[in-house]
């Protein structure tokens, strides 16, 4: 099982990892530098598809 986020925003940015927390660190990670957005833990979690 892998844990997958697509930003949505039409960036192409596309984060893919088997590693929660790694996923989650890089989503808000790229929301700050790409979108100046504060994107907490949980939203991040929120945009995580599991596949
Ligand atoms: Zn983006």
């Amino acid at each position: 099982m892998a844990y997958k986020v697509n930003c949505g925003q039409d960036d192409g940015f596309m984060v893919q990892s088997e590693d929660e927390s790694e996923v989650v660190s890089i989503v808000k990670r790229h929301a700050q530098e790409k979108h100046d957005m504060d994107v907490s833990d949980d939203d991040a979690r929120g945009m995580i598809e599991e596949t």
